[in-house]
């Protein structure tokens, strides 16, 4: 073995500390919280570098984004307040007029949210089928297409699309690569490796994993005028991450290879358990060898397979909706990466303008005890089925 001295320490050690973030001046092994919304000038009447106005970003803010950048092997991340202000910020800085493809089953707020740009005038939108190459490209070549969004795995179906496959389609076309891949974080997924020119992830799901922040970040490797065009929208708008927020962030994410792990290998036992029962018609898990992404799962998120499934449930839209509500530690709640468990009938969510199965509840698993996860399912499918 390589002394440690001659070499990095491991993604898992630097994570794990928060980058070693020592504080010189009292030795404290957590960093402090900077909450200033300004900053005074020095005696020359100069501004302090780097920071002057809280809106522009701030030094808590600034740490948890060195984290992430670090996780992604990145050049720069920016943080939002909100994994949507993020997205928003992307799709505002596109020019009128653009042309962009999404996939037409994926996160139900971006995808209102490229409706109404289209709706406004402001961008044309080819849809194509989420996990399906071919779909992808005739999308990519009906237009000149500038920016390509991908969300692998795709909410709430979990299917898998190729990331270095996508960004060949993508580069091909002088179009530019955004991943979202919110369900499977960086520490399984490395988006810009892979070949994305913009990793997105709403760090309120697996980044903090304790569901108390919202917040959404942007990576790249290649800094451009583009991302300059962002980084001030983000300035504009006011959605950089509060430094509280950011805080809390960076201590959750001391904890992802760990939660991940466990998240993983509860999510795997669950779907092995339910996947040929007598209750449940389809597991929806790219864990499971019968998955139609499980091959590029297996290549492209590290030998994990994430926290996050679905399960179509037999009978009729109101057993799916009973099972959510006889679950007794699964919370009937929506959002996911949590270290809870968390039981979701989408179609209540997204509403009927999206395409969702009507009897298929997505499950966020946690990082509690697999066995009682498995009963408490048990539990609610047999009292909404057989009673
Ligand atoms: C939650 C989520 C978002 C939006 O992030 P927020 O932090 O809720 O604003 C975007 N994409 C995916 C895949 C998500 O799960």
């Amino acid at each position: 073995m390589t002394k440690l001295s001659n070499r990095r320490p491991s993604m898992v050690t630097l994570i794990s500390q928060a980058l070693h973030s020592l504080e010189p001046e009292t030795g404290a092994v957590v960093p402090s919280i900077q909450p200033a919304a300004t900053y005074a000038r020095d005696e020359n009447y100069e501004i302090r570098q780097p920071y002057w106005y809280r809106r522009d970003g701030s030094q808590t803010t600034a740490q948890a984004e060195a984290i992430i950048a670090t996780l992604e092997e990145a050049e720069q991340s920016l943080l939002f307040s909100s994994g949507m202000s993020a997205c928003t910020a992307v799709i505002e800085s596109l020019p009128t007029g653009t042309h962009v493809v999404a996939p037409k089953v994926m996160y139900h707020g971006v995808l209102q949210q490229f409706q109404n740009y289209e709706a406004n005038g402001r961008l044309s939108v080819t849809y194509y089928d989420a996990g399906d190459l071919e779909s992808l490209v005739s999308a990519v070549e009906s237009q000149e297409t500038a920016l390509v969004w991908v969300e692998t795995p795709n909410n709430p179906n979990w299917e898998v699309t190729d990331i270095s496959k996508a960004a060949e389609i993508a580069h091909k076309a002088g179009a530019k690569l955004l991943t979202d891949c919110t369900g499977t974080p960086p520490c399984m997924t490395r988006a810009l490796e892979l070949g994305a020119d913009i990793s997105f992830h709403s760090a309120t799901k697996y980044l903090n994993g304790h569901s108390d922040v919202t917040a959404g970040v942007l990576s790249v490797n290649h800094v451009d005028k583009h991302w300059e065009d962002i980084e001030n929208i983000r300035k504009l708008q006011g959605t950089v991450l509060h430094s509280f927020d950011a805080w809390l962030l960076i201590r959750g994410m001391r904890t992802l290879f760990l939660r991940v792990e466990k998240s993983s290998s509860n999510a795997m036992a669950v779907a092995a358990h339910f996947e040929n029962h007598r209750h449940i018609e389809l597991v929806m898990y790219p864990g499971l060898a019968s998955h139609s992404g499980h091959e590029i799962a297996k290549r492209q998120t590290n030998g994990q397979f994430g926290g996050m499934l679905s399960i179509i449930v037999k009978g009729t839209e109101q057993t799916a909706i009973d099972v959510a509500r006889y679950c007794q530690l699964f919370y009937p709640a929506t959002s996911l990466g949590g270290v809870e468990s968390l039981v979701e009938h989408r179609k209540t969510v997204s509403g009927d303008g999206f395409p969702v199965h009507p009897r298929l509840l997505r499950l966020s698993i946690g990082i509690e005890d697999a066995d009682d996860l498995i009963d408490d399912l048990e539990q609610a499918l047999a009292k909404a089925i057989d009673e």
